[in-house]
């Protein structure tokens, strides 16, 4: 009993990491593409202080150019583990008992899906992320306990569904808030997962149980993704409770009590992009309602911006479940994913506006607070525990 109280308190104040700052900005630009190529596109992206986080862009065709600020800037050259490398951190911050959301915002075709999800030979930073956290909660096994669990929820035209739990269709779940402040979703079926084996299958299970099925865009074209719907993953550790967001189209993977999210995000003028494809009659409901969570992703993240009084987490379910890893002293990491190519210069500059508002929110103190009076509890309590064990000894 000492040993697991000495497990839980170790876990919770411990090693408690420093990330910088609670929000950091990576934009990311992809190549040139053979169409754009054989169009005679110009790229309208220079990259020459892009090791200082700088990136400029021309805006007419002249030599007028302006010019952006983030925490990374990733030129077509840097590939999947330069990307990683810099996101690892944010991770750890996880296992460290901190609230994290990592999401990819930006035009479609710009590289969200690269970003997040990768191509086969090629991993993105979805699967990273879970190689990462399970190397590194077992390199901590002599120390910690993690008992990772991950449920499968489907929010679909703003309802909540359990993919894994099997019978009639499941009930309809609610958002609750816990007596300790955190939002979760009561009933779920939990999965215990070790390995990213065992969480691939349960998301293959969740994937096949999804409402969403085959669509009329090319279902082999990423961008088909767009108006799927989202799945959201809690994952249990020992102590903790970890949400794990995927969204299987705009996919997410999160964590919490501390909550990792990672999140595909495509933000776009929902009329214009419907207008762009033959969405009609459900499909039409659907797209309109991942727009609206999309839309309301993006309101909280320019209220909390501008230092609203009132964020608008309730405004759809998304941004509901994620209002634990969005705010307070939860870490943020956003890609904002831009095309270098001239043709697309207005939505790149309107990401870039966007990335560069959210830079400037500040989600809370940067470092947990450590409770010495805690951790004066927890050495009296090894204190007794070893010399409980020497006295039977
Ligand atoms: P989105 O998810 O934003 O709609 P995708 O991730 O599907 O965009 O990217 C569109 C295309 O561009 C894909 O074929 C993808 O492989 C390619 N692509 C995106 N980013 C890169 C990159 N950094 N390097 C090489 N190819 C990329």
């Amino acid at each position: 009993k000492y040993y697991e109280e000495m497990t839980k308190r170790k876990k919770l104040f411990n090693e408690v990491q420093e990330a910088k700052g609670n929000i950091r900005v990576f934009c990311r630009c992809r190549p040139l593409n053979k169409v754009e190529m054989s169009a005679g596109c110009t790229t309208v992206v220079d990259f020459d202080a892009a090791k200082d986080g700088c990136l400029g862009i021309l805006t007419t065709g002249s030599s007028a150019k302006k010019t952006f600020r983030f925490d990374r800037v990733y030129t077509p050259k840097d590939d999947q583990v330069d990307v990683f490398a810099d996101a690892s951190s944010m991770v750890i911050s996880v296992l460290d008992g901190y609230n994290v959301c990592i999401f990819a915002y930006g035009q479609t075709g710009t590289g969200k899906t690269f970003t997040m999800e990768g191509i086969e030979q090629n991993r993105g930073v979805n699967y990273r992320t879970l190689e990462h956290l399970f190397r590194v909660s077992k390199e901590r096994s002599e120390t910690f306990s993690y008992d990772i669990a991950v449920s499968v929820l489907e929010v679909y035209n703003e309802q909540i569904r359990d993919l894994l739990a099997t019978g009639p269709a499941s009930k309809r779940l609610e958002i609750k808030q816990s007596s300790e402040g955190y939002h979760h979703v009561p009933g779920v079926v939990e999965a215990k997962v070790d390995n990213i084996c065992d969480v691939w299958n349960v998301l293959q299970t969740g994937s096949n149980a999804r409402a969403v099925g085959s669509n009329n865009v090319n279902e082999h074209s990423s961008r088909s993704h767009w108006y799927q719907a989202h799945a959201f993953f809690p994952i249990s550790f020992q102590f903790l409770t970890f949400y794990f967001y995927i969204n299987v189209s705009f996919s997410i993977s999160i964590l919490t009590n501390n909550h990792l999210f990672l999140i595909q995000h495509a933000m776009y003028n929902g009329s214009e992009r419907l207008a762009k494809t033959d969405v009609q009659g459900e499909r039409l409901k659907e797209a309109q309602n991942i727009n609206r969570s999309l839309s309301a992703l993006g309101d909280v993240i320019s209220s909390l911006a501008a230092k609203s009084s009132h964020i608008p987490y309730r405004n759809s379910k998304l941004t509901h479940l994620l209002q634990d890893s969005l705010g307070g002293d939860s870490k943020t990491l956003m890609f904002v994913q831009i095309s270098p190519s001239d043709q697309d210069v207005g939505e790149t500059l309107s990401s870039l506006n966007f990335a560069t508002r959210v830079r400037g929110v500040e989600l809370g103190p940067v470092k947990k607070q450590i409770d010495t009076s805690e951790l004066q509890k927890t050495k009296a309590l090894l204190d007794k525990a070893r010399s409980e064990c020497r006295s039977k000894d």
